[in-house]
């Protein structure tokens, strides 16, 4: 029988070589592929075993918008755009870059200039002032056309070449998939502070991540859509996506230290983080009843007050003297607190009343 290799016929049809065994026919199972072609040595009578390595490809999204906030990082603009491109290109999926640059006073935006003039897949807006990195994201969002938004940070902390495992989680169900920087790089205070605000969070949102801050996330076009982000309520994004009924997951990824100028946020943030997360529980679980917080606050302050005083005038009326009770002050301020604790609920619930409008509610199908 005339030897099927010999007459340079695909081996992969071969029944004898099965270097292909490992390749899935579906596309979303765990894939596999063969590194090089199968080779066959003569002499040694034997085929290189076929590679392991799960695939790079990432072919789930139509398009891909890379969004990337920054400010003063004249250094790592060249750097990042080449290794994006390398990154992004075995994903086999059209692609935009969008540079946000958020008032720079360096020569950051002329370097963009340059990455956008020799590729067109990069584009840039730069604004007049630093407004912060959530006003950076905000506008990047509204920018994206893709079907798929990735942000990450430019300092060159965040690896690109991370951005196809995050497409991988989202593609299993999910709509907002965060990195977590299981092992930082960053200044030792800085690690602390962050783990003890990521608890926080966690126990308070619900959410069973453990890195929200990390720059390097996905989301669906929907969720960003559906999302508003000002001040420094970046750090927040994926409690606002949970509380709207999206999918948040996480999975670990390489971090590496800062290479070029230093972090734009200092140790304040930490404090001003937390100021923030009783904004975010107000505006996402509160929001649309705010009288379920100030109610509850109030009306137990309220009776508080009540059986305070309440036993104090049965005191009084049995012979006792209140000049000498400083509880009939607390009791008087309790009940005062309580009608305004109510009384700012009211107003609240006056507010969402008038302003309710069906586009707070995301519609998931219409028939
Ligand atoms: N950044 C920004 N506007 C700001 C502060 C920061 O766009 O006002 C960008 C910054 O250039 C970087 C990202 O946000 O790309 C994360 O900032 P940084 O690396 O300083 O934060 P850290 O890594 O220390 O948390
Ligand atoms: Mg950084």
């Amino acid at each position: 029988m005339q030897d099927k290799r010999e007459s340079g016929q695909n081996f992969n049809n071969d029944a004898d070589v099965k270097v292909e065994e490992n390749q899935p026919n579906d596309k979303n199972s765990n894939q596999f592929r063969p590194q090089r072609r199968p080779y066959y040595n003569r002499r040694r009578k034997y085929y290189h075993k076929p590679d392991q390595r799960p695939i790079q490809k990432e072919k789930f999204f139509n398009k891909i918008s890379v969004v990337i906030p920054l400010f003063d990082e004249e250094e790592s603009i060249i750097p990042l755009a080449n290794e994006l491109r390398k990154a992004l290109r075995p994903l086999e999926t059209s692609y935009e870059i969008i540079f946000v640059d958020d008032g720079s006073t360096d020569k950051s935006l002329q370097n963009i200039k340059e990455v956008c003039r020799t590729d067109k897949r990069f584009k840039f807006i730069s604004f007049k002032k630093n407004y912060g990195k959530s006003a950076a994201l905000q506008v990047g969002f509204k920018q994206a056309t893709g079907d798929v938004v990735v942000t990450m940070d430019a300092d060159l902390q965040d690896d690109p070449s991370e951005i196809s495992n995050l497409l991988a989680k989202l593609n299993e169900g999910y709509d907002l998939v965060s990195g977590w920087k299981k092992i930082r790089h960053d200044p030792i205070i800085k690690r602390y502070s962050s783990r003890f605000f990521n608890l926080v969070t966690r126990l308070i949102s619900g959410i069973k991540i453990h890195d929200f801050n990390c720059g390097l996330k996905v989301y669906r076009k929907e969720v960003v859509e559906n999302i508003k982000v000002y001040g420094e309520l970046h750090r927040y994004l994926p409690v606002f996506a949970f509380w709207q009924g999206y999918k948040v997951s996480e999975v670990i990824v390489k971090h590496h230290s800062r290479r070029y100028g230093k972090s734009k946020f200092g140790i304040s943030r930490f404090f001003k983080g937390f100021i923030d997360l009783i904004t975010v529980i107000f505006t996402t679980r509160y929001i649309q009843r705010p009288m379920h917080l100030f109610g509850f606050f109030g009306a137990f302050s309220f009776f508080l007050g009540i059986i305070v005083n309440g036993y104090l005038t049965y005191l009084w009326v049995t012979g006792g003297y209140l000049s000498n009770r400083p509880m009939l002050f607390l009791g008087i301020l309790l009940i005062i607190v309580g009608v305004q604790f109510f009384s700012v609920g009211l107003l609240g619930e006056m507010f969402v009343h008038n302003a309710r409008s069906e586009k707070e509610y995301i519609i998931k199908e219409k028939g």
